[in-house]
């Protein structure tokens, strides 16, 4: 269980949750020392440039909007495949435990929404009847519930299963069970409302059937509406193909075509990613905890702890690594932004120094100029004086 990059990732989402906080507290004193310097410039009659509020209003719109994601603590991945391929399984799977009934085929035709709660009992709600909470105390009420004939195809059941019995569920990871691909009922909007914010995406194939046209038209639905289609491939029921013998050829079939699939449906990663997302597994071995014997065991079972780290690194890398960035970003930027306005008040600082330095010239020149005259009147006074003497003196 790769349960531990689950908990990297909330450490990390605390982090970055302080990072933005402070990133917050430096814009907004940003702009107030902008203000600041603006005004004492003002005041003090000096003509500068005003300095400009460097988009700091975008920057707060964008912390915001980060930091109400990074409050989502919920790390969403979602399955979707033809019905019966395993998709329940899969999940009960990832969880350890058997939380989602299976081999229900065409009943299940909704979307179960399987969230954590603190509470020692399940729940389940539908979204027709928002007010009622049932409990639910095992796989068969579920089971019971998901039957209920007044659930329309689509609509949408969340199961809240008690976070005590599921290491993932404490962890806020949500699964989302999605009704099988092949149904061809205008559901567009409901696939939409409930994938679209999904971290990963997980399309479950069944080993014995090809990739069908019905699984790429349904992602192609939901592709348009996401951002990075964060896309893996399980074949399931790898169990029954590799015990068969010489599963090698129909290994490449599966290959060439998943590949395919992600090539058009996907933001197409790099060809060594994009088989690093193809995984052959048995959802029902990992169930069983089935003890691997034969060298085909041992190979599944290490699939699928390769298949659950790559998803959790998946998971951690398309929910933090984007925010990391995004902070560098905003970093990057103030710190510019700290430049200029630094740059502005010294440009602005010594060009009042050559102001005061040449008012000082002017003045000094100005008393010299005053004292030179005060000097030549006085001088004249005193040549006037010793003339007056002198003509005197020559009269008497
Ligand atoms: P869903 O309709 O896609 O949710 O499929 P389910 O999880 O209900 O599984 C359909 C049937 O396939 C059930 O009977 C499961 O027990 C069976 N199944 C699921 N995964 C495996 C697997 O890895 N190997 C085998 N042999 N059977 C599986």
């Amino acid at each position: 269980m790769a349960a531990g990059i689950y908990d990297q990732f909330n450490d990390t989402r605390t982090k970055l949750l302080q990072v933005y906080k402070e990133l917050k507290d430096v814009t907004n004193d940003l702009e107030i020392t902008i203000y600041d310097v603006n005004d004492t410039f003002r005041c003090a009659a000096i003509e500068a440039p005003e300095i400009p509020c460097c988009q700091t209003e975008l920057t707060q719109k964008k912390l915001d909007s980060v930091m109400k994601m990074l409050n989502r603590t919920q790390m969403k991945i979602s399955f979707f495949g033809r019905n019966s391929s395993g998709k329940s399984t899969l999940i009960n799977a990832l969880l350890g435990s058997n939380v989602l009934p299976s081999g229900m085929g065409h009943v299940t035709n909704c979307f179960v929404h399987l969230q954590g709660t603190d509470l020692p009992e399940g729940t389940c709600v539908t979204a027709k009847e928002p007010h009622i909470i049932r409990p639910i105390h095992s796989v068969m009420e579920l089971t019971s519930a998901l039957q209920d004939e007044h659930l329309a195809t689509n609509s949408v059941v969340t199961v809240s299963w008690p976070k005590k019995e599921c290491s993932l569920l404490a962890r806020d990871v949500v699964m989302i069970d999605s009704p099988g691909c092949e149904l061809d009922n205008e559901f567009d909007v409901e696939i939409k409302n409930q994938l679209k914010d999904s971290d990963v995406f997980i399309l479950v194939i069944n080993a014995e059937c090809s990739l069908t046209r019905g699984e790429s038209e349904f992602f192609r639905k939901v592709k348009n509406d996401i951002s990075a289609a964060n896309v893996f491939i399980v074949i399931n029921r790898w169990d029954l193909i590799d015990n068969d013998g010489a599963p090698e050829k129909v290994k490449n079939q599966h290959l060439e075509k998943c590949k395919e699939f992600m090539r058009n449906n996907t933001h197409a990663p790099c060809k060594d990613e994009v088989e690093r997302k193809i995984f052959f597994l048995s959802a029902q071995e990992k169930l069983r905890q089935t003890k691997p014997s034969t060298p085909a065991q041992k190979e599944r079972h290490k699939a699928f702890a390769t298949f659950e780290k790559a998803l959790a690194r998946s998971a951690f890398n398309s929910k933090c690594i984007p925010h990391i960035n995004t902070a560098m970003d905003i970093c990057g930027r103030l710190s510019e932004n700290i430049e200029k306005m630094s740059k502005s008040i010294s440009d602005t600082r010594k060009r009042i120094a050559g102001t005061k330095a040449e008012i000082k010239r002017k003045h000094d020149s100005l008393i010299q100029e005053l004292r030179s005259n005060i000097s030549s009147i006085e001088e004249e006074v005193q040549r006037t004086v010793f003339q007056f003497e002198n003509n005197v003196s020559e009269a008497l």
